[in-house]
């Protein structure tokens, strides 16, 4: 733990701009800056000099009069340049810069960043300036710069782009894909039309926070769904549009639990705490959150940190700017209310006649009991009551008793919960209540109803909570696509944001880690493909010299967990299509027969772990599963009843959230599981990712505890193992850091050249040829390819951006 004193603002570490634009100075060091000369020894020998200066940390103070660039950047802010790289001295490198309040590094064209739970200076319209034009080698590294790479390639490249963002929960990451759209938005055209649709496409993010984040113990504003982003471009550069892919990849399981100290989405108590009496009072809730079950299983309710009366008219107000109808954000508000409602329904177990096992709705369990007293069919009661008609009871009573309010159980109160989301869901009470307490199954001549017992019941009523909640969630998603999706057909260049949880390990993993991790498996895939492989293919491509860097390719684990007919996944969905569903154990017992030879997993068999479990050795290391609920929540099926009562509400809205229950489909499409609906769309995203030249962001969490200047060395140093960063700093380093075609390059550097400069009209190559000549840089440092120059150091890079700085 250490903590430091703030480091300048960036925008003062930053020098001013020439009028030219360019940005003056990329990382000076000293008043005694080289100038181009010829001879190389001197320039070695100065060049060692700045290395060991850059190695100790400590560079000499400006020259008088010379502007203030970076001479208080500490550490070594590209990775590459670590000597010598070890864990520790990553590690290091980190925590020194983080004392200061730098909390961006790069690893070459990857930029890691370290969460500082403070506000610092780095995000002002002037720091926005300062990037706007500049390349990666010209300023402190800045996830501006990022940004400003991805945008610039899809402004003058015409090429889509991807950032991809991962981290741990709670590390920075939806901090940092919010900072890159603000950047975008900040330095794209200003035209009324274009201002517009940036406005929607920033008040996305409150929309999607309102329903998609919610409080856990590692991050109060934790975004629990993975976020996919493109911002859509016209040939200007200008933002059209975008698309947000909702990957099903909502953790749905919070909507009906949650553990101590977390709590379910901000949605349920941002309406209960910023609506006005009148709308509460429409969707029959009252204020306090202490009434609704599913709110108050996590406890505490309310954190300093989060300002649910705000953050209401945020929403509201997000969701007026995405051109939501009032009448559609009363149906969204209905349906919220209706889960509210829905989770406080409760079931008794009953016997059936024939001796089974039934339930009836709690409060219906007394109504039962009040009917055998009066002598009155259940069924007149409990429709008496459920219409308030209770008066007229009284002549239906064969009790000699006189029917009277007193002899109803406290009939006012008796389904008023069942009855209120039937009500706001606009379907009667008797359906739901049927559907939820009892199953249809389709036999092929006839139709037979199931009891179901109380335990099923609450099963029931739960998987309805989640699917009402998780289904509305992606109709908002498809909503804002609506409003956002550009309206002009022109070719268009997208550049892709993904925020999503890194790699999860656990002292107990289940389902949803595995889903995660399953997920950081296929982006760690697309990372080799495209970062390492492609790195050496254009080698090979460009007929570049250069020793292959071996690898591993994990391709072999994502066989094991997604291969069709063999992967984990198939087995989980075969055990889920046993009558029953099946079993966790049976589940188990399928992979371990099956997979037991495999090289990444390992049979639990030994007293270290539970019997339920296996182990599967991920990429970034060892995962032991516990498999408890696997089977469940794959299934997580919706009755086919339940369906129908839905399709039959008379809310429009419901009408689009459960297409399935319309009665005119012919056929009854088997549910797809939640592992299946997972791969799915994890293979829809990684063929986009694919399509796409990628940009990382790594974000690294410094402490558990969520404060400001405290680093915890052991648990970054698990976050670079998770991340995989050395390796990263490994194959950057064999590489070349730099690669430009001949035309760019001599376009920026000619000046450099007396020959060159200012009118050299011969083959690029060539002048590039020439150029090198004039300057003092090793031949070992760069290597001709086909169409581009490759440069080895970045240090060179930033050198010849010192060289422009001094002409
Ligand atoms: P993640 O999406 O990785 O779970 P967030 O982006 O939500 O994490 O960040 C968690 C919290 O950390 C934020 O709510 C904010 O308080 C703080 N934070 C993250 N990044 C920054 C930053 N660059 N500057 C200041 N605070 C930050
Ligand atoms: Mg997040």
């Amino acid at each position: 733990m250490a903590s430091g004193g703030p480091g300048p603002p960036l925008g003062e570490r930053l020098g001013p701009r020439s009028c030219s634009g360019e940005r003056l100075g990329p990382r000076s060091c000293s008043g005694d800056r080289l100038a181009p000369r010829s001879c190389s020894g001197d320039r070695d020998r100065d060049r060692d000099r700045d290395r060991e200066r850059e190695r100790a940390g400590t560079r000499s103070a400006p020259a008088p009069g010379r502007p203030l660039t970076l001479e208080r950047e500490v550490g070594v802010w590209d990775t590459v340049l670590l000597e010598p790289l070890t864990e520790q001295a990553f590690i290091a490198n980190l925590h020194q810069r983080y004392k200061h309040d730098q909390i961006y590094t790069y690893i070459s064209q990857v930029l890691v960043s370290v969460n500082p739970y403070k506000k610092l200076p780095l995000y002002s319209s002037d720091v926005i300036r300062a990037y706007r034009s500049c390349s990666r080698f010209e300023l402190p590294p800045h996830v501006y710069a990022v940004a400003e790479e991805a945008y610039r390639a899809v402004r003058e490249h015409n090429s889509d782009q991807c950032v991809v963002i991962s981290g741990e929960s709670g590390a920075g990451k939806t901090e940092a894909s919010k900072l890159i759209m603000q950047y975008v938005a900040a330095v794209s055209g200003r035209a009324k039309e274009v201002n517009a649709i940036k406005g929607q496409l920033l008040q996305s993010n409150p929309v999607l926070e309102a329903f998609g984040n919610a409080k856990t113990h590692r991050n109060d504003n934790s975004s629990r769904f993975g976020k996919y982003m493109d911002l859509e471009f016209d040939f200007k550069g200008d933002p059209i549009g975008g698309l947000i892919t909702n990957s099903d990849l909502l953790e749905k399981s919070r909507v009906t639990a949650q553990q101590p100290c977390e709590r379910n989405f901000h949605i349920f108590y941002q309406l209960l705490t910023g609506a006005d009496i009148q709308l509460l009072k429409s969707l029959k809730l009252q204020r306090n959150v202490e009434n609704y079950d599913i709110l108050k299983q996590g406890r505490p309710l309310q954190y300093e940190t989060l300002d649910d009366k705000r953050d209401f008219q945020v929403t509201r107000r997000a969701m007026d700017i995405l051109g939501l109808t009032p009448d559609e954000q009363q149906a969204i508000l209905r349906v919220i209310a209706s889960v509210l409602k829905l989770g406080n329904v409760t079931f008794s177990p009953v016997n059936n006649i024939d001796g089974s096992e039934g339930c009836v709705v709690d409060n219906e369990y007394e109504v039962l009991g009040t009917s055998d007293l009066l002598l009155v069919s259940f069924e007149t009661l409990r429709s008496a009551l459920t219409r308030r008609l209770v008066t007229a009871l009284a002549s239906d009573c064969g009790s000699s008793v006189a029917c009277s309010p007193v002899t109803l159980p406290s009939s006012a109160a008796i389904y008023t919960d069942l009855q209120d989301a039937c009500e706001l869901l606009h379907t009667d009470t008797a359906s739901l209540q049927a559907s939820l307490t009892s199953h249809t199954l389709d036999g092929r001549l006839d139709a037979v109803t199931v009891e179901l017992s109380a335990a099923e019941a609450c099963s029931a009523r739960d998987v309805l909570a989640r699917a009402l909640y998780s289904r509305l969630f992606a109709w908002i998603v498809m909503r804002i696509n609506e409003t956002i999706k550009p309206k002009k057909h022109a070719k268009r260049k997208v550049l892709g944001v993904l925020d999503i949880y890194g790699f999860e390990v656990f002292e107990r993993n289940g389902f949803e880690q595995f889903c995660i991790n399953f997920c950081n498996e296929k982006l760690q895939q697309i990372f080799i493909q495209l970062v390492l492989r492609e790195e050496q293919e254009e080698y090979v491509r460009e007929g570049i010299e250069w020793t292959p860097v071996d690898y591993f390719n994990n391709a072999v684990i994502c066989d094991l967990i997604e291969k069709t007919n063999q992967g984990i996944l198939s087995m989980l969905d075969d055990e889920c299509l046993k009558p029953g569903h099946g079993s966790d154990e049976g589940f188990l017992s399928r992979l371990n027969a099956a997979c037991s030879n495999h090289p990444h997993f390992s049979v639990i068999s030994d007293n270290s772990s539970p019997a339920h479990c296996f182990r599967l050795k991920h990429y970034a290391g060892d995962v032991t599963y516990d498999v408890t609920d696997f089977v469940k929540k794959n299934v997580d099926a919706l009755s086919r009843d339940l369906s129908l009562v839905m399709y039959r509400c008379d809310l429009p809205l419901m009408k689009a959230l459960f297409p399935e229950g319309n009665p005119k489909r012919v056929t009854l499409r088997r549910g797809t599981s939640a592992s299946a609906q997972f791969k799915i769309s994890l293979g829809a995203l990684m063929k986009s990712l694919a399509a796409k030249q990628p940009h990382y962001v790594r974000c690294v969490k410094p402490n558990d505890t969520k404060v400001a200047n405290e680093f915890d060395s052991d648990l970054v140093r698990h976050q670079v193992r998770y991340l995989n960063l050395l390796e990263t700093v490994r194959v950057k380093r064999v590489g070349f850091a730099f690669r430009q075609s001949y035309e760019s390059f001599l376009a920026r550097y000619k000046m450099l050249s007396l020959h060159t400069w200012p009118s050299w009209c011969g083959l690029a190559a060539e002048g590039v040829t020439y150029l090198l000549r004039d300057l003092p840089i090793s031949m070992a440092e760069y290597a001709f390819g086909r169409t581009k120059l490759f440069i080895r150091s970045p240090e060179t890079v930033y050198e010849l951006e010192e060289y422009r700085r001094d002409r």
